[in-house]
C-alpha cells in the first residue's frame, strides 16, 4: 500500500504559516484606519514593521492576529513593572492593573493611562467586539470586554506578542551594577 507523503506536506504548510506575516492578506483595511493613522505619533510602512518586528509581534500588531491562549509570554507573568507596546515602546499597561482571568491571555482591568490605547468597534468573525489599539503606533493589541473585575468591570484581553515588559526598577532595592 502506497503511503502519501503527508508529513512533509504538513511541514510545508506549517512553514507557510510561519512566514504568514509576509503574505499579504486581502482583508480590506477598515475605512477608519486612515483617519486614525493621521493622528498617530509613530507611523511606519508595513514593510518597515515587518523588517523590525518578530514574527508573532508583526502578526498581532500589524495583521490583527491573535496568539493562541496559554502560549504567550505574559499570561502568567507576575512581575511588577510596565507593559509597553512591542511596536513603539509606549507604556500601555501596569502590572498593578493585571489580573488572572483564566483566559490564557494577559488581562488588565484598565490601561496605564486612558490615552495609551484607542478603542474601536470590531465586527470581524461575526462578533461585535471592541478592539484595543496602541494610540501611538496604531498596533492591534487585543480586545476589551465588559466582564472584568472591579473597579472598572473591564477586561482588556491583550496578546503577549504585542507587549514588551519593563521590570519596575524601584522594586529591586539597593541593587547597583556599576
Ligand atoms: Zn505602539
Amino acid at each position: 500500500m502506497t503511503r502519501f507523503p503527508l508529513p512533509s506536506l504538513s511541514l510545508l504548510l506549517f512553514l507557510g504559516l510561519l512566514t504568514g506575516c509576509s503574505a499579504q492578506t486581502d482583508r480590506s483595511v477598515q475605512t477608519d484606519t486612515a483617519s486614525t493613522s493621521d493622528t498617530l505619533a509613530v507611523t511606519k510602512s508595513e514593510a518597515e514593521w515587518k523588517e523590525e518586528l518578530p514574527h508573532m509581534a508583526c502578526f498581532v500588531l500589524r495583521e490583527k492576529g491573535t496568539e493562541r491562549a496559554f502560549t504567550g509570554e505574559f499570561w502568567d507573568h507576575q512581575e511588577k513593572g510596565v507593559y509597553r507596546c512591542a511596536g513603539c515602546g509606549q507604556a500601555l499597561f501596569d502590572s498593578d492593573h493585571k489580573f488572572e482571568s483564566g483566559t490564557g491571555w494577559p488581562s488588565f482591568f484598565q490601561p496605564a493611562e486612558g490615552s495609551a490605547v484607542l478603542e474601536e468597534e470590531d465586527d470581524s468573525w461575526g462578533m461585535r467586539r471592541v478592539e484595543v489599539l496602541c494610540s501611538a503606533c496604531g498596533g492591534h493589541l487585543g480586545h476589551v470586554f465588559e466582564d472584568g473585575p472591579r473597579p472598572t468591570g473591564l477586561r482588556y484581553c491583550i496578546n503577549s506578542a504585542a507587549l514588551a515588559f519593563d521590570a519596575d526598577s524601584t522594586s529591586v532595592q539597593g541593587v547597583k551594577y556599576d
